[in-house]
């Protein structure tokens, strides 16, 4: 049954809104498979292999020896107190931005990433990509030395190759976009040393068609920079701004800042989307709406229309219509700006043409927003289009190059179907790839060259904004890798200098005092004022002309034929982070499938098609067996599984890149059984330079054969009961205490908090804090964060997907997704669930050796060496937080392999790794809870009670929405307890008399109560 209090109905998925047999079955069988595969050989290889490349394993015999670097020390440095981790602040270079943070470093090794509070594009949070970059460090599947031909050569040995080149040799550089001033500096070197080079900046997905909508409408090629804080009216086309990898930290702080409600007096930011698939974005929009991507730029230019006759510099628009001319969402969105001129944004996505991208531009113009809600930045580019790219790697194709130099990029892989690399590759007469893996790219080429990490190396480089920062290292090369600055250098001087006396040369030429250097080592940043300067834009002479064959053309709609749209993934992006078992076991955060993609589409698509076995009501939907399909287009076709997405436009079929990877690693690539070959599926055969990402399809039908899915969405169910708890905020402003009063709880006498208990209520000392969490729903995004970064702190183990297609998956902060309403265009809501930490734990009452108990400040806490296995807690545990480790996860992984001290080294050293047999949950980080209170007890003489705000959990911590509080619930001025004491608070299945210390703040929605007519 789905949840239905008030009147609205939630429900997690198709099977859970039709109840099916299947579903009910599910839900009665919490460990659904039993354990026998415990002695299975070929199941415990199975998941071994995924954790040995999942979890940090660094080859002691590949390490580079540090040779004089490293020594162990024979007096202690005052700043290392053994146990107690050091955090140095550094950056994360990401298409051509940097992000700050400070990295936790444990006895010499980084294990831990957290934001830096001071880096404006981080404000101390980060995101999933950041989190589980760590992981990418200690990856063993990771390229580990030189090759010329396929072998191994020395760093010596490139050097003398690349010394002995001719100056006027024709070297053609095609680089990932970087921000770095060094890379900058030595770049132009390089350009000067090689007269006949040629730059191409390539990032499968970037920008270039807002920057070149941008040079549309004002005669310049600009950066657009959105202030998602300063708006009070958002309206996104196809702009999924929360979960943009170069910026979506900074994104999500700014746009959640406008989503903090202290009482029902306080004013709420609206968001709407426009969108074909439901994105994050548009699962967090007030009022979405769904139309095929091929008709975004006629829905752009209709609003264009529409707002022209009210406003002023919009005459291009003026006599265009379509038949969106006079829909309700032009009409709502045409309104809605109109009434908040100058605290608007209007923002649209890269998929968009150019000339859609220039209308928007001219609308913010009109609606006089820039420069209070948007501004824009003169920047090099960071990536241009796919059809430049083409007409680039045709010219090498054809006239051949002395050198085709490749700098991070891995085109064989992210390109189109029509742009032939191989070709480009085997015309030239050397071909270098500096990479991270031997990936797809480096297998073609005739020099592969070892990659850094950036944890690794030396670097700069500067943030979307334009604040500067140093990239420091904290380890040195596990792999005797080099850098990309160390790499150009090469080419600029014949010679190999250390990355670092690259960097500080850089700096020094920059009149940066050696205070300043040390002040930016220690803060991360140089001066968090100082970004790129603002450029002023008045509307171009020429943008009327350059617009006016796109209006014709968006006259008509695109009408039935199914269209496909290519969008970069959330978890592995354009399959950079596709070795990352952390990223592929996270469930999306829409579709909660983990371990694949699929091809995305609503029930009507998949019912013309002819999948009726994966309608709404059917059982094979439930199952995971998601049929398989075929998809053609002019470009070429593929066969993928179909998954039916509520709230996805008709006629359109969403696929994400990343997958599909073969021979780069073992989490990538393959899979030991038979069911489980590829993680999966690669979508380049659809896409070609001119129609990268969307496409029309010329058939698609179903292949008869069905895929397994590890899809999580049904897993731990809490059936049926008021779970997530949601308002608009006209009902919120009407009924302020709506959340906390939905449920009643059974017995409760007057004037008492709570009913009484069933068994004997725990004291709580006086001289102890008492912790407890407080999660806000309205800021609440649903972007996985706080997973990951638990995932991280906490040792947690990847399992694999055929365990987590088991019910099995470890996460110990899970986050939840509801939909709400209707099937074609639902609302969403997301809830983190983390154990509740229960005053009355039903767990303890059922556990036969006392293996979970509570402590005196609070916890529900687990003796891992106590447990015994039953499962008695977890099946008496109404929200289903407990995870049980079925297998050996860590403990096999940390004994088995080369390099077995190097695995343990690479783990959390303040968190007990567990055993098989044995029950795990959340424990509030309770080794970072003791830390501080360590701490606080040292620096007062007597009291354990740290300051409000000292302890900060790992999700907090992450969160970029600054959705989790956390401290002393006891202490009234907390900001956890002042949260509790919110109306809009509510506790988790309450009517239990349970007594969580974890709580929730209901969601609030702030949609348009008023209806405009069509
Ligand atoms: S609570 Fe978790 S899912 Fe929600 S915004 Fe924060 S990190 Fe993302």
């Amino acid at each position: 049954m789905s949840t239905t209090i008030e009147g609205k109905t939630y429900w997690r998925s198709l099977n859970e809104l039709s109840q099916t047999k299947e579903y009910q079955q599910f839900l009665h069988r919490e460990f659904p498979e039993n354990a026998s595969e415990m002695t299975d050989g070929q199941t415990r290889r199975h998941f071994l292999k995924i954790m040995g490349a999942s979890i940090a394993l660094a080859g002691l015999a590949a390490c580079r020896k540090p040779v004089q670097k490293i020594l162990p020390y024979t007096k202690r440095p005052v700043e290392i107190i053994p146990g107690n981790p050091i955090y140095y602040a550094t950056a994360v270079p990401m298409m051509g931005s940097l992000t700050g943070l400070l990295v936790q470093s444990s006895d010499g090794r980084p294990t831990k990433i957290e934001g830096n509070p001071e880096h404006p594009a981080s404000l101390g949070s980060t995101s999933a990509l950041h989190q589980a970059s760590i992981l990418n460090l200690y990856d063993p599947d990771r390229s580990r030395f030189i090759t010329e031909n396929g072998s191994k050569k020395t760093l010596t040995d490139f050097s003398s190759a690349i010394s002995g080149l001719n100056e006027s040799a024709k070297v053609v550089f095609i680089s990932e976009a970087n921000s770095s001033m060094t890379y900058d500096s030595i770049k132009s070197s390089v350009q000067k040393k090689f007269k006949n080079a040629t730059w191409f900046v390539y990032e499968p997905f970037n920008s270039s068609s807002i920057e070149l909508g941008n040079e549309i409408a004002f005669g310049k090629r600009l950066r657009t920079i959105n202030h998602f804080d300063k708006a009070e009216l958002i309206v996104s086309i196809d702009d999924d701004f929360l979960t943009d990898p170069v910026n979506g930290v900074s994104n999500t702080k700014k746009f959640t800042s406008r989503k903090k409600l202290s009482t029902s007096k306080d004013n709420l930011i609206r968001l709407y989307s426009v969108e074909s698939s439901l994105s994050l974005t548009g699962s967090n929009a007030d009022t979405r709406y769904a139309v095929k991507a091929s008709d975004f730029d006629a829905f752009v230019f209709a609003l264009a229309s529409s707002l022209a006759t009210k406003l002023s510099g919009l005459d291009t628009f003026k006599n265009f219509s379509n038949e969106f001319s006079n829909s309700v969402p032009v009409k709502t969105l045409s309104k809605e700006l109109l009434s908040a001129k100058g605290k608007s944004l209007l923002t649209g996505g890269n998929s968009l043409s150019k000339e859609a991208n220039a209308a928007i531009a001219l609308v913010n113009q009109a609606l006089n927003n820039i420069s209070s809600t948007i501004t824009f930045s003169q920047v090099d580019s960071t990536g241009e289009s796919l059809t430049d790219f083409k007409q680039v790697i045709d010219s090498v194709k054809k006239d051949g190059a002395d050198v085709l130099v490749f700098i991070g990029t891995n085109p064989i892989y992210t390109s189109t179907s029509d742009i032939d690399v191989a070709g480009a590759i085997k015309s030239a007469k050397t071909s270098i790839h500096l990479s991270d893996y031997v990936d797809e790219t480096s297998k073609l080429c005739s020099w592969h060259v070892n990659r850094s990490h950036f944890l690794e190396a030396w670097g700069d480089g500067k943030s979307f904004e334009g604040v500067e920062s140093v990239i420091q290292p904290l380890i040195q090369p596990l792999f005797d890798s080099i850098s990309e600055i160390e790499f150009l250098n090469i080419f600029a001087t014949g010679k190999m200098v250390a990355g670092f006396d690259l960097v500080r040369e850089t700096w020094k030429s920059r009149a940066i005092s050696q205070k300043e250097w040390n002040k930016v080592l220690h803060d991360g940043i140089l001066d968090n004022t100082k970004m790129y300067s603002s450029i002023s834009v008045s509307t171009s002479s020429t943008a009327a002309s350059k617009l006016s064959d796109s209006l014709k053309k968006a006259m008509k709609l695109s009408g039935d034929t199914i269209e496909v749209v290519i969008k970069s993934d959330y978890k592995l992006a354009d399959g950079r982070f596709a070795n990352n078992g952390w990223l592929q076991e996270l469930p999306d955060p829409i579709t909660k499938i983990t371990w694949d993609n699929v091809a995305l589409m609503s029930a009507a698509t998949a019912a013309k098609i002819g999948l009726p076995h994966v309608a709404a009501n059917s059982a094979e939907h439930y199952q995971n067996k998601a049929p398989k399909i075929s998809i053609k287009t002019a470009n070429g076709s593929i066969t993928m599984p179909a998954w039916i997405l509520p709230g996805h436009v008709d006629n359109s079929i969403t696929v994400s890149t990343g997958y599909g990877r073969l021979g780069v690693g073992r989490v990538a690539s393959s899979y030991e059984f038979s069911d489980f070959e590829v993680v999966g599926f690669d979508v380049k055969p659809l896409r070609s330079s001119s129609t990268a990402y969307v496409v029309s399809t010329s058939s698609v039908s179903a292949t008869g054969e069905t895929y397994k899915i590890a899809c999580v969405q049904d897993h731990h169910s809490m059936e049926g009961r008021a779970i997530v708890r949601y308002a608009n905020i006209d009902e919120y402003k009407a009924k302020p205490t709506f959340a906390p009063e939905m449920v009643k709880t059974p017995g409760i006498k007057p004037g008492k908090m709570f009913a009484d208990p069933l068994f004997t209520e725990q004291s709580f000392p006086d001289y102890e804090p008492q912790w407890g969490m407080a999660i806000d729903l309205t800021s609440c995004t649903g972007c996985g964060v706080c997973t990951i970064a638990c995932q991280a702190e906490n040792n947690i183990p990847v399992i694999g997907k055929k365990e987590v297609s088991r019910g099995r998956e470890m996460h110990w902060i899970r986050v939840d997704r509801y939909f709400t309403g209707d099937e074609t265009n639902p609302g969403v809501v997301f809830q983190p669930l983390p154990c509740m930490h229960c005053e009355l734990a039903p767990c303890e009452q059922v556990c036969p050796v006392a293996a979970t108990s509570h402590s005196d400040d609070g916890l529900n806490q687990m003796t891992y060496n106590r447990c015994i296995g039953t499962r008695y807690c977890a099946n008496n545990c109404p929200y289903k937080v407990r995870r049980f480790n079925f297998f050996n996860y860590t403990k096999e992984y940390l004994t088995t392999g080369n390099d077995p001290e190097v695995v343990q080294m690479a783990m959390n050293p303040d968190v007990t790794i567990r055993f098989r047999g044995v029950m795990e949950k959340c424990s509030y980080c309770v080794q970072r809870i003791n830390r501080v209170k360590i701490q606080t007890k040292n620096e007062t003489g007597k009291s354990v009670k740290p300051a409000d705000g000292a302890v900060v959990t790992a999700c907090q911590q992450a969160c970029p929405a600054d959705a989790i509080y956390f401290g002393d619930i006891n202490d009234s001025s907390s900001k956890v307890a002042k949260m509790k004491a919110n109306e809009r608070n509510y506790r988790l299945l309450d009517e239990l008399n349970t007594r969580p210390r974890t709580s929730y703040l209901a969601k609030i929605t702030n949609k348009l109560t008023s209806t405009v007519t069509a």
